[in-house]
């Protein structure tokens, strides 16, 4: 193997991943679990039940690779090829191979060694795949390859609310060419962007160096926009400074119709912060059941920092929450006015009997301006707390004994 470690091959069996009808989620997870036990994928391939190209792809796969993952056609149906495929490419007799247990469906995975290499067939099936890959791929690889796999290393920060593009630039800006060993990579989605510094080869701690390194050049540039959460979603960082207060949220929902209630209780254990919600789509139920005032709506609009700020505090008060969350907008297609053009959308924040909001024009279509917009207003309830409580532990700092 030398001293590059070994690397891996993966290859996607199943004609409806080729015709479109299901998407390839295994390569995915494959890859991000191969790559973090330091043995980086090189290449991947997708190819019908046949056993033609099950067995060219296996052929491709082994001259480089000293692991190969297979990914469906495991099951006893006649369109499953893939275990008899790699067994006549590799010119073994039908029952050769070792099985690996599958504890949640009918067809076992199987592991072959030929050629100085790791070959692993396992079921399409996502769930059975990743629990048969972690319990039993996993640990094979491990002592199999021991020490020559190259570790990856990986430093991932969570933003909300900073364009790709701008964040980008500023971080760049502050870094200058100083993290030479390390590939920073920037992931945007509709919810924020991460951005991960990677090393790839050498010790933790030479890594956990380039890291603080790191964290010390762009903390003031990612400051305003971060949050800290192990899953990554900002449910979680909310749920938990909510959590650590022991106070509970409200929300009321206007154009995101329900959800930002539904991002609260995507996750068990929400009703711990979670009280509740009003989907205050129509003015009427903004008034009736929120408390927002007639003559606001009339004189400044539902779309309006005013009314955002009383849907937030209704909507606390009714509910008896101690913080609530009010988002009124115009998500499109139609709607949108030269004042008020479509993406438009004011959000509040109401706690401690104060009231913080907000407005931006979201970009995108409709999901887009429904997903920024929830995202956005959890991020002010969010930076709220943690303000709060940097100024607490500022003054603790300040008053207390020298550390
Ligand atoms: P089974 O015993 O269920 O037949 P199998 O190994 O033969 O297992 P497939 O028939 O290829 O698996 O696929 C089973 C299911 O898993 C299908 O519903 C398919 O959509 C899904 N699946 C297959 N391959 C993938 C993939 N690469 N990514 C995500 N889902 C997949
Ligand atoms: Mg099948």
């Amino acid at each position: 193997l030398g001293a590059v470690g070994p690397v891996a091959s993966i290859v996607s069996v199943g004609d409806e991943l080729l015709v479109g009808q299901t998407v390839d989620t295994n390569s995915a997870w494959l890859s991000e679990r191969l790559t973090s036990l330091g043995i980086p994928v090189e290449r991947r391939w997708t190819v019908g039940d046949s056993p033609e190209r099950i067995a060219d792809a296996l052929a491709a796969a082994l001259d480089s690779s000293q692991v190969v993952v297979f990914s469906g056609g495991l099951g006893t149906t006649p369109d499953d090829r893939t275990s008899d495929a790699v067994r006549g490419a590799l010119g073994v007799n039908s029952g050769a191979g070792e099985s690996l247990e599958n504890p949640l469906g009918m067809a076992p995975g199987l592991a072959f060694e030929a050629n100085d290499s790791v070959i692993v067939l396992l079921p399409g099936v996502p769930r059975e795949l990743r629990a048969i890959f972690t319990a039993q791929v996993a640990p094979r690889l491990v002592s199999r390859f021991g020490d020559s796999r190259r570790q990856s290393f990986e430093h991932r920060i969570h933003t909300t609310g900073i364009p790709e593009p701008v964040l980008a630039e500023q971080i760049e800006e502050v870094l200058g060419d100083e993290m030479g060993d390390g590939d920073l990579a920037f992931y945007p989605d509709l919810r924020g962007v991460d951005v991960v510094l990677r090393v790839r080869g050498g010790t933790a701690e030479a890594a956990r160096h380039l890291f603080d390194a790191f964290e010390r050049r762009v903390s003031g540039v990612v400051g305003p926009f971060r949050y800290e959460s192990p899953g990554g979603d900002l449910v979680e960082a909310v749920a938990g400074t909510l959590g650590e207060l022991g106070d509970t949220l409200a929300v009321a929902e206007s154009c995101t119709g329900g959800l930002l209630g539904k991002r609260l209780t995507d996750n068990g254990g929400a009703s711990r912060f979670f009280r509740g919600g009003v989907i205050a789509y129509d003015d009427s139920v903004k008034r009736d059941l929120l408390g927002v005032s007639a003559s606001v709506l009339q004189t400044e609009g539902a779309v309006s920092r005013a009314v955002a700020e009383q849907m937030a505090r209704g909507v606390a008060l009714r509910i008896g929450a101690d913080a609530g969350i009010g988002i009124t907008g115009v998500a499109g297609p139609g709607g949108g006015t030269e004042d008020k053009p479509i993406g438009t959308v004011w959000y509040a924040v109401y706690l401690n009997d104060c009231v913080r909001s907000e407005h931006r024009t979201f970009l995108g279509d409709r999901e887009a301006i429904r997903e920024r917009a929830v995202q956005a207003a959890l991020a002010l309830l969010y930076h709220w707390i943690m303000d709060d409580q940097r100024v607490m532990d500022g003054q603790k700092v300040a008053v207390g004994p020298e550390r």
